[in-house]
């Protein structure tokens, strides 16, 4: 059983705080793939205040994540290191003319340093009912001015960009592979849950992501990784039925359901895709390319009987696979046999990762959570010990932890 304790007063910024992430939660665009739509509006900022780099971002527990971003090829930023973050704080636009001249800012790294950010103006991104999700920012390496009218048109930039969330939230279809958005997947996906449980149908879903994939960007470029999405999911679909879904939930990260199909048949049909995949020889100017991709599979049960629980479990046995080396398939009743677990689901909550007889903390995002387990979000894995204490901010829930699997970004822990 973890143990749980309070740590402190729930603070009213800690709550609003959760409200927050919760808002953010609701949007479900963290980790969404690229879209046109929000490269033009950093275009657009670029064009207009004519400034190195213009952002469009979200902020989660741990990091500010770039939905898109024009001038600086950078996809995340820990939270604590950013500018933005003032703006979350403040819930209002922040502008710095010259950041040399700014108590606040003047000694930042990126002000001090060789990134030589002179200029900053932050719009709040805010949602219908009032939370602050993320910034939409013009920045510069030489300080300028920024009259009232250039806050006005940012203003409605940041605007447009909410409106385009909202657009996107209706999407059926991802444009650049055809697979279903993240959205329209799970809520497909809960129709074909309840119609298995009702009628006692077997159903098994299947989270993959594609191996190494950053390695296909950083070395050939961004336009040959669309090219090798188009082809993975053109194999994926080779492969299924016609009444399967298949979605796409993250940049390189997809899930398909599969209904009537029991645990042992979707394995076999994991691992008929995942031979397909890695038999793939796409064409580019660069040569042929291959990659590899890692499965994860469970099934409807007990414990598993929601979409979400079902993802957090497929997407648990896959970083699992990762872990045993990838291009590999991993079932979550064999991740289970050795570090029993029981259901959890997605969740968007502000942990804090306490080591090193509790000298060092690390922030980090909550990603999945059960009674007995969770799933981390961190900037950099590196230099977390195998066990720590977990805490919850703003719940007064600590518990020791046991790491069971990690890759870069991600934990996956058992509760001691
Ligand atoms: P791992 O084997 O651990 O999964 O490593 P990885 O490199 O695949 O994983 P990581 O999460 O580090 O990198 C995923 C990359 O996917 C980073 C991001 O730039 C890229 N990506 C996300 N969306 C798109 C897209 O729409 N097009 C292209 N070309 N790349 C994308
Ligand atoms: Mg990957
Ligand atoms: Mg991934």
């Amino acid at each position: 059983m973890p143990t749980a304790r309070i740590f402190g007063k729930s603070s009213l910024e800690a709550q609003r705080e959760t409200a927050r992430l919760a808002a953010l939660e609701r949007l479900d665009i963290l980790d969404s793939p690229k879209d046109e739509g929000f490269e033009r509006i950093v275009r657009l900022i670029k064009e207009i205040f004519t400034v190195d780099i213009g952002i469009v971002s979200l902020i989660d527990a741990h990091r500010q994540w770039y939905k898109a971003c024009s001038g600086f090829a950078i996809e995340e930023m820990p939270r604590q290191d950013t500018f933005c973050r003032r703006v979350i704080e403040c819930e209002d636009a922040i502008i710095i003319q010259d950041t040399t001249k700014d108590s606040y800012f003047s000694a930042h790294p990126a002000v001090t340093g060789p990134d030589h950010v002179r200029f900053y103006a932050g719009m709040p991104l805010k949602t219908r009912d009032g939370f602050t999700v993320g910034t939409v920012c013009a920045i510069d390496r030489r300080p300028r001015s920024f009259s009232s009218r250039d806050v006005v048109i940012l203003q409605e930039l940041a605007g447009a960009c909410m409106d385009r969330i909202e657009l996107l939230e209706s999407a059926a279809t991802d444009s650049l592979t055809g697979a279903m958005t993240r959205r329209a997947f799970k809520k497909e996906a809960e129709q074909f849950i309840s119609l298995a449980r009702r009628h006692q149908h077997d159903l098994s879903c299947i989270a993959l992501d594609i191996d190494h994939f950053k390695n296909v960007n950083d070395s050939y470029g961004h336009a040959v990784g669309d090219q090798v999405l188009k082809a993975v999911v053109a194999a994926c679909k080779a492969t299924l039925r016609a009444g399967d879904l298949l979605g796409r939930l993250g940049g390189e990260e997809f899930a398909i359901i599969l209904p009537h199909v029991d645990r042992q048949d979707a394995i076999a049909v994991a691992e008929k895709v995942r031979e397909r995949v890695a038999a793939l020889e796409i064409p580019s100017e660069h040569g042929i390319i291959k990659v590899t991709a890692s499965f994860g599979i469970t099934s409807l049960s007990i414990v598993g009987k929601e979409i979400e629980t079902l993802l957090a479990q497929a997407d648990a046995a896959m970083y699992q696979a990762k872990h045993a080396g990838r291009n590999r398939c991993m079932s979550w009743n064999t991740v289970q046999a050795d570090h029993p677990t029981g259901a959890r689901r997605r969740v968007l909550k502000a942990g804090a990762i306490i080591f090193n007889n509790r000298r060092s903390t690390m922030d980090c995002t909550i990603r999945t959570l059960g009674s007995d387990s969770a799933g981390l979000a961190v900037s950099n894995a590196i230099g977390i010990p195998p066990e720590f204490v977990l805490a919850i901010k703003g719940e007064g829930f600590e518990t020791n932890c046991k790491v069971i699997a990690h890759d870069r970004q991600h934990l996956e822990v058992a509760f001691a």
